[in-house]
Formats: C-alpha cells, sequence, structure tokens
C-alpha cells in the first residue's frame, strides 16, 4: 500500500509547537478519531495502518473514540480487520453509546430509559443494567439511527410528561461518503426539542465527560502518564478539537476529512497542529525527528484566526494543488465538499 511510502519516507511538516517532537514516543497517548482520520468511505486512509503497528510495536495506548453510537467495540473491531488493522480488542474503542452510558451509572445509576437508536446504544445501557422503560422512564435517549415516526411520536410523548432528555452525540450530519451525509442524533434531537420544548443534553465529543472517560481508559495502567500527555487526533473542529481543548488536551487536527484549513480562522478555538493526515504523524513517530511548522511550509499566517489572510487567499488551495497530495488514497480535493453545510454541531 502507498501508505508505506508515506509513513517511511513521507514529509514530516505538521507542528506548531517545537517542543511537541520529544514527547510523540517517549511519554505520550493518543486519543483516534475514526471517520476522516483513519477511514473514509470503507477505506483506510493513508498512514492509518502504520501508525496503529507502530503504537502496537511500541507499547503507546491509544484508543479509537467516536461519536457514532450505532456500533459496538466488537462491530469496530470486525470493521477496522476487514479495513487492514489487524489484532484490536474491544477496549481499543470507546463510542459515545458507552459514553452515555457511564454518564447515566455516573449520575443515577437507578434510572430507566426509553430508547431512540440501535445497535451500540442498546447494548451499552444492556451492559449498564439500565432498564428499557416504554411508560414512565428517567430518561429519553436518541441515539444514531432510523426510528419510525411512532418511536418519536412516543419520545415525544414521555418528554411532555417529563423525562430528562439526553442525547449520544451532538452531530447534525454524519458523512456518508464525500457527495453524501445523513442527518445525525443531534438533528432528531432537534426534532424532538421543536415538538416538546424539554432541552437536550449531549455526551459524546465535545462533552468534556467524554474526553475525560476516554482520557482514564487510555491511561489506565499507566500511572507515569497524565492527561497533558494525552494528544487528540481528529478531522472536525466542532468535536474532536473542541472537546480536546477545553478538556486540556493536546489537539492534532488532520486534513483528511470535515475540516479546511481555510476554515480555522472561523473558530475561537485552535488545534494545537495541523497534520495533512495521520501518515505525517506516523512518520514523525518513526524518524523521531523534529517537526516543521505546517503553515511556514505551506506559505500560510502562523496559525490560528490569521490563517488564510494576509497569504493572498493561498490557505487550503495551496497545498492541495502540489504533487504530493497525490500519493495519499483520498487526496484532499476528493474529499471537500462542494456546497457549505451547517455547522457540526450547534
Ligand atoms: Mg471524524
Amino acid at each position: 500500500m502507498s501508505a508505506t511510502a508515506t509513513a517511511a519516507g513521507g514529509t514530516v511538516s505538521a507542528f506548531t509547537r517545537p517542543d511537541m517532537a520529544n514527547a510523540l514516543i517517549e511519554k505520550s497517548a493518543y486519543l483516534l478519531d475514526m471517520d476522516g482520520v483513519i477511514y473514509r468511505e470503507n477505506a483506510l486512509i493513508a498512514g492509518a495502518r502504520e501508525l496503529i503497528a507502530l503504537f502496537q510495536e511500541h507499547q503507546i495506548p491509544f484508543l479509537f473514540v467516536t461519536n457514532n453510537s450505532t456500533p459496538t467495540q466488537e462491530d469496530l473491531v470486525v470493521k477496522l480487520a476487514h479495513l487492514g488493522i489487524p489484532d484490536l480488542r474491544p477496549e481499543h474503542f470507546y463510542t459515545s453509546a458507552l459514553n452515555t452510558a457511564d454518564f447515566l451509572r455516573t449520575v443515577q445509576p437507578s434510572s430507566t430509559a426509553f430508547v431512540v437508536g440501535e445497535g451500540g446504544i442498546v447494548s451499552a445501557l444492556r451492559d449498564a443494567a439500565i432498564p428499557n422503560d416504554n411508560f414512565r422512564p428517567t430518561y429519553v435517549i436518541v441515539g444514531e439511527g432510523t426510528p419510525t415516526i411512532e418511536k418519536l411520536n412516543r419520545a415525544h410523548e414521555l418528554l411532555e410528561r417529563g423525562a430528562r432528555f439526553v442525547v449520544t452525540n451532538p452531530d447534525n450530519w454524519c458523512p456518508v461518503s464525500a457527495e453524501k451525509t445523513r442527518p445525525g442524533a443531534g438533528a432528531l434531537a432537534a426534532y424532538l426539542e421543536a415538538s416538546s420544548g424539554a432541552r437536550p443534553y449531549f455526551l459524546g465529543k465535545p462533552n468534556p465527560f467524554m474526553s475525560a472517560c476516554a482520557c482514564k481508559r487510555v491511561l489506565a495502567g499507566r500511572p507515569d502518564l497524565t492527561p497533558a500527555d494525552v494528544f487528540m487526533v481528529g478531522d472536525t473542529m466542532e468535536t474532536d478539537i473542541r472537546g480536546a481543548i477545553e478538556f486540556g488536551l493536546k489537539a492534532l487536527l488532520v486534513l483528511t476529512g470535515s475540516a479546511r484549513l481555510e476554515d480555522l480562522r472561523n473558530y475561537v478555538y485552535q488545534p494545537t497542529a495541523v497534520l495533512r493526515d495521520v501518515g505525517e504523524l506516523a512518520a514523525a513517530i518513526a524518524a523521531g525527528t523534529p517537526l516543521e511548522n505546517f503553515y511556514e511550509r505551506h506559505g500560510l499566517a502562523t496559525a490560528g484566526n490569521t490563517a488564510g489572510t494576509g497569504t493572498g487567499g493561498t490557505a487550503g488551495g495551496d497545498f492541495r494543488e502540489r504533487p504530493s497530495a497525490e500519493r495519499h488514497q483520498k487526496s484532499p480535493p476528493e474529499i471537500q465538499y462542494r456546497r457549505a453545510r451547517p455547522a457540526m454541531t450547534k
């Protein structure tokens, strides 16, 4: 696979903080978003396989962290094995469904729930011994899925009667392909919020409870590491990057998913660093060499709110035209959305 060449010989071009390189191997742990970071449309993104192999080889703690509440941990083990990343275990995955179950178990262990959702959320609540309740639940829980109108009507009735409103994740839409999205749990929650007047509470990224639980898991058995040693690697500013920054984690943005470089100026929070893809992170770890500044390398303004200004409007568009982009399995022009989309979350 071309990703091998990427990991071994690809350019390393990302970091804005010179002190970060030394932390890459010796004292660090990684939380990894999946869609847009590890794979896209059932194909691995360049460097993903090599990155996980490096983590496994060097016993670097890592955990996949996804807002998709539909799959179980076992489902994700199988999916990544089919995509070409073997030897993972269920404990390598943490979903917003598990985060929702952890939340209810923490705040009210004796609660019951009416669930609008499928797969992972149902399984997570069962494992947490939170009973299903169609009559007088403590919580109405909305997750990803394709509910019937009857199910939504029942959820509406229960919310009107006073059930508390919890949603597994705030994503209004989810990518299906480069050209297609589907409504997410956030959109379903908006429907029920409009009908019932109940205000939803969102688990998953960027809720700090998600970051806290994920950190606890990835750092289990590693008393030498703290959350300050944890990197979050993600493609979405509103969820991955915001959730990391607000919890005090280092945030690496990759440009293989939803975020575009020229969009960074629209956010009050900023990633610690920007990477073209996870292949660059794999190359950095493998080489153990200092990392160049992404913005300088691509002739852009320094990170943050000035990205895309004072550079003749070349931010983002400039690097995409470079031949090196062709080495990627899903090069940036192929994955860019053609029309403006609403924010991933409120
Ligand atoms: Mg993503």
